[in-house]
């Protein structure tokens, strides 16, 4: 085992981050005329929390590159959290999104796209049923609402260290005994998580079945894999054990695939022949033109048919205004037909194996205590020699310093990961050059960094 020398991290941090701020004079201008109307001068908080002293500000996007406004090219491994995983500006999501925009964006009424899209989804993930908002957080907020209808039960059962968006319901973690407690971050809670939430560790069937037990769970909603705490993959059986138990204690079992979609053009749910009652998905399905959506059975469609009056439907609190609009069903139609289709997994998922074993080798060469953990299309290294088995230990292994300084030698590098992970996606116009950056940088990064 290699220690790390936690003096010399802050000196090399030091050195990056004065490179950083030399390197990208127009991104920094910007940077303080924006703090004029918008805190941290970011239009959305969590953008202040990238490395470097200031974000880097975009010029344009194509493909898996990037160009900031100080000229730099980036191949970028994040692509907006997944939002662009088929790519920065398909072009057929493009061509369709083009058409679209003279023809009506939004009219609040169906258009023939939309016939398309949930013929699409059916096909894809096996349930068939579908409704769409503009986001993944609406899309779980909504299959935790009809769950609750459906059921007559309050609570929601979610991983320790989980994230489904910005989901009241899921700002919680394992507290003692059992108990739930918020998560440190949660803003502004309505009430307190303990009245909303029960709280198990991935991987841990029997704390499931107690929290199930109780009799007053509507939902349980997952991530087939957890990939928000770094990746955490099921043991195997876990999620089939989940599925067993929601049915018999009569929970609905929701899952979240806004991120396991690179597990395959059917998500870790049909890679892996699981069975949920809903299913949740956007982000990347309408190639970064805001959209999300969810699933059901056709049991659950005729159970809320029968429950919900149509006097009250538009104020019920599922739907939007803008949810369903021409413009992202025509994004979603041609994304899901033409770009996010078997081939483009199939250039993907080897890319994103060739870009672990570049990781793996650097830690190898430099016999760090670290680990990747590959999920398709998205792999992702950890600070601790075995991977995690839930999300306790996932979150126990995290160090943000670190983290913070090998983003930034990247970025440096002219490389973006995922930020507040170590994560990198690969999308349909990665290429291995791409891939090969990163190893020769990575295996750079971590001989200094431990020599
Ligand atoms: N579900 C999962 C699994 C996610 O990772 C995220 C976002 N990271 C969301 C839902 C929410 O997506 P959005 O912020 O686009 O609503």
């Amino acid at each position: 085992m290699t220690s790390l020398d936690r003096s010399r991290l802050a000196r090399l941090h030091e050195r990056e981050r004065a490179a950083f701020t030399a390197a990208r004079p127009r991104s920094r201008e910007l940077a303080e005329r924006a703090r004029a109307h918008m805190p941290g001068g970011v239009p959305m908080s969590w953008m202040v929390k990238w490395p470097g002293d200031f974000p880097v500000f975009v010029e344009s996007a194509a493909g898996a590159h990037f160009t900031c406004v100080d000229g730099i090219d980036h191949v970028d491994l994040c692509l907006g959290d997944t939002g662009a995983m088929m790519g920065h500006s398909p072009a057929a999501t493009v061509d369709a999104v083009t058409r679209q925009l003279s023809r009506g964006i939004t009219t609040m009424l169906p258009t023939e796209d939309a016939i398309a899209v949930s013929t699409g989804l059916a096909e894809r993930f096996g349930l068939p049923y579908w409704q769409f908002t503009l986001t993944a957080t609406d899309a779980n907020r909504h299959a935790i609402r009809y769950a609750r209808l459906l059921t007559g039960r309050s609570k929601v059962v979610v991983h320790n260290w989980c994230y489904h968006g910005s989901v009241d319901e899921a700002f919680a973690t394992l507290g003692e005994g059992g108990s739930t407690v918020d998560r440190p971050s949660n803003i502004g809670a309505p009430v307190p998580t303990s009245e909303t939430t029960r709280v198990v560790e991935f991987n841990d069937l029997e704390a499931l079945e107690r929290a199930l037990a109780h009799g007053d769970v509507a939902a349980i909603l997952v991530e087939p894999a957890l990939t928000n705490i770094g990746i955490v993959l099921p043991d195997d059986g876990y999620n089939e054990g989940v599925r067993e138990l929601a049915t018999r204690y009569g929970a609905l079992l929701i899952n979240d695939e806004t991120h396991t979609i690179c597990a395959g053009p059917g998500g870790y749910t049909r890679a892996h022949d699981l069975h949920p009652d809903l299913l949740v998905i956007g982000k990347s399905i309408g190639g970064g033109i805001p959209c999300g959506t969810f699933g059901f059975t056709a049991e659950i469609a005729d159970r809320i048919a029968r429950s919900v009056e149509l006097e009250d439907i538009d104020v019920g609190g599922i739907g939007g205004t803008l949810a369903g609009n021409g413009l992202s069903m025509a994004a979603m139609k041609a994304t899901l037909e033409q770009v996010m289709t078997p081939a483009a997994f199939e250039h993907m998922v080897p890319l994103a194996d060739a870009w672990a074993d570049g990781v793996q080798a650097g830690i190898d060469a430099v016999g760090a205590d670290w680990h990747v953990t590959r999920l398709g299309a998205r792999a992702e290294y950890n600070f601790s020699r075995t991977p995690s088995h839930d999300g306790q230990e996932a979150h126990d292994s995290d160090d943000f310093e670190l983290q913070q300084y090998l983003h930034l030698y990247a970025l440096n590098r002219g490389i973006l990961l995922t930020p507040f992970h170590n994560m990198a996606l690969m999308c349909p116009d990665t290429t291995t050059a791409d891939v090969d950056a990163h190893s020769a940088m990575f295996l750079e990064c971590v001989e200094e960094l431990f020599s």
